[in-house]
């Protein structure tokens, strides 16, 4: 088997040969001309239950060729048998537990259990408000990692989901030990932060490895997108209920994702080469209380669950200004940001660029603030996700406005 890097730049192109292109086309049809109808019925049938298409695709919400050759690079990249792409991380985390929920009463054959859900937090800041709001007829139970085990009830929880590195403390879940404690409920792993390159985490046993795709896949900061790499069996489970919701890639944005693909493993390492220095500059800088990054855990079990389960600690450091009181804490932080000069502060993370921002005024604001505080997202806490520009560069940023704090 192929290296990822080399994975990354061939798989999804094996029809290349028969098409005679060497860049991936773009289809934009959003229908596909019938000549037998007996065919398209048949093939039609097959796509509306989350099949694959046998011959006419019939329509684009059912099928899309550019789509399909991201998902199958990125199920390589996985290796998992299959991946299904999602308008957005959201879409695709959604789909997930509706499919997860469906797929339980299918089994019970009952249409409500009053499901529920296992997570951990901290998690990404809108996952956190879809389990915690109700909103698709779920209730969620939150807990610690070593309590999952406690909060499954059998024959109601439908899904087990963790983020890791978690949004946006960059603390690890260990995957093993949860899909252990998880017996036979499903677990998804958000790897959002990780990427194929560094961890996969349906080798450990999870049924879903969630990609934001609008991240580091994506890589230039122009995609929204989603991904889950699976079994076949859940990948017909999510095509199905991507087919009856319509939460969809549009096949630009696959292209683009699938071109993203093939530098996916140098820009990672590139930046998660600047990332481990400027960790360790932080670290040492006066006026960082905290550091929160995989390549600079001590020797203990987040140490060992990281050397088990990553292949790096990754593009995303987090720090902790230090102040009197949080409230001082709170306004270090956001004075930081507005000193920059370099370093954009915005939301989002994996791009070419590099971007901080303060997750208790934005990404994380809607968490109730004892929840947000008990799960390590304190007042003062920054997180930083690292670009490729020079590294140099980047620390004379960050310490011209660290010193005037
Ligand atoms: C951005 C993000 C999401 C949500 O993805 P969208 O593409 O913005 O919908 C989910 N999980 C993590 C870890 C993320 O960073």
């Amino acid at each position: 088997m192929n290296h990822a890097e080399t994975t990354a730049i061939h798989a999804g192109r094996s029809d290349f040969a028969k098409l005679g292109c060497h860049a991936p086309p773009i289809d934009l049809s959003t229908t596909y001309p019938v000549d037998d109808l007996e065919t398209a019925r048949e093939s039609l049938n097959i796509m509306a239950h989350g099949g694959q298409p046998e011959g006419n695709s019939v329509y684009a919400r059912l099928h899309n060729p550019t789509v399909a050759r991201f998902e199958e690079a990125l199920a390589r990249l996985e290796q998992t048998e299959e991946a299904v792409a999602f308008g957005s991380g959201m879409a695709a985390l959604t789909a997930c537990l509706l499919a997860a929920r469906f797929k339980r009463q299918e089994m019970s054959k009952r249409t409500s259990l009053g499901e529920h859900v296992v997570a951990v937090r901290p998690i990404y800041g809108t996952s956190d408000h879809l389990l915690s709001n109700g909103l698709l007829g779920m209730t969620t139970t939150w807990t610690q990692p070593d309590t999952i085990s406690e909060a499954v009830r059998p024959g109601e929880t439908i899904l087990v989901v963790i983020e890791t590195p978690a949004n946006p403390t960059i603390s690890l879940v260990d995957i093993e030990d949860v899909v252990r404690q998880a017996g036979d409920i499903p677990v998804l792993v958000d790897s959002t932060f990780a990427t194929p390159v560094l961890q996969n985490p349906c080798s450990l046993g999870a049924s879903f490895t969630l990609h934001s795709a609008t991240k580091f896949l994506g890589g230039y900061g122009d995609v929204i997108a989603g991904v889950v790499a699976t079994s076949s069996i859940w990948a017909r489970a999510l095509r199905h209920v991507r087919v009856v919701t319509g939460a969809l890639l549009h096949p630009l944005a696959g292209y683009l994702l699938h071109r993203g693909l093939t530098t996916l493993a140098v820009r990672v390492k590139a930046a998660q080469e600047s990332a481990q220095i400027l960790a360790l500059r932080l670290k040492q800088h006066p006026a960082v209380k905290e550091v929160g990054y995989p390549g600079l855990l001590p020797c203990g079990p987040a140490a060992e669950t990281f050397k088990r389960q990553m292949k790096g600690p990754g593009a995303l450091v987090a720090f902790e200004i230090r102040g009197e009181t949080p409230e001082e804490e709170c306004r270090k932080a956001t004075q930081l940001l507005d000193r920059l000069q370099l370093i954009s502060h915005a939301v989002s993370l994996g791009a070419t660029d590099t971007l901080l921002q303060h997750p208790a005024s934005l990404t994380h604001f809607l968490v109730p603030r004892n929840e947000r505080l008990a799960s390590g997202i304190t007042d003062g806490l920054l997180r930083l996700s690292v670009g490729l520009e020079n590294v140099e560069d980047l620390w004379q940023d960050l310490r011209q406005a660290l010193d005037s704090m």
